[in-house]
């Protein structure tokens, strides 16, 4: 089963994916943690996506397109879980093209929804691990020491994307252009709307009761 996982920043995709992954052996394809990755490692992808994600604009779509292609290449025939994109409906019309051409199909939309307050206490609360990726949140999830990583030991930090001005335009990105790709998928009849509001597990128990797994 191949899944497409999309919902509001802050709506919860990546720790959704990550129990996912766990549970069903996917590959696990995060455009936004492909960009976190090439800016780490200083790379020129890195360089171009960081103009854009640090005001909280999206990526070009030929750029990310090209990205989540090479990414597709190596998937020889795995179940994957696309968490990130497609974001807007030029992305999603490629992604069609792609999939036919990989000779494969998304067989379901999950789409998280969770209300703004929610989203924005989730964002602006979020500090994550320099080194390992580890995320937690100040009051739901803090640390044992103050920003050093429970797991590794790195130093936990605040995405620049996660700061307030940033938080407000993605939020708009995300209802002008990425928003409306709930129709595409509504008219495939491949989407899951589900509520994104709880805690990881709870919303888990629903992907897991709407899949059947
Ligand atoms: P995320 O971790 O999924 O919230 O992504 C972080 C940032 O990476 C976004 O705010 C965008 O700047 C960029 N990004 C990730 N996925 C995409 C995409 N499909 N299209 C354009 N930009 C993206």
């Amino acid at each position: 089963m191949n899944l497409l996982l999309f919902g509001a920043p802050g709506a919860g995709k990546g720790t959704q994916s990550s129990l996912l992954v766990d549970k069903l052996d996917m590959v696990h394809i995060s455009t936004g943690d492909l960009f976190r990755n090439a800016i780490k490692n200083q790379t020129t992808l890195g360089r171009e996506a960081k103009k854009y994600m640090d005001k909280g604009e999206l990526v070009p779509d030929a750029i990310v397109i090209g990205m989540v292609e090479e990414e597709l290449k190596r998937l020889e025939g795995r179940s994957f879980i696309l968490d990130g994109f497609p974001r807007t409906v030029p992305q999603a019309q490629a992604l069609e093209n792609l999939l036919v051409r990989h000779n494969t199909k998304a067989d379901k939309v999950i789409f998280l929804e969770v209300p703004n307050g929610v989203l924005v206490e989730r964002l602006a609360g979020r500090r994550v691990c320099k080194n390992c990726g580890a995320v937690y949140h100040v009051s739901s999830r803090p640390t044992q020491a103050d920003g050093v990583c429970d797991v590794c030991g790195g130093s936990v930090v605040q995405r620049d994307d996660d700061k307030e001005e940033a938080i407000k335009k993605r939020l708009q990105v995300y209802s002008d252009t990425t928003k409306p790709l709930k129709e595409f998928y509504r008219e495939q009849n491949k989407l899951v709307e589900l509520d994104g509001t709880g805690t990881a597990d709870e919303v888990f128990g629903r992907i897991q009761a709407a899949l059947k797994v």
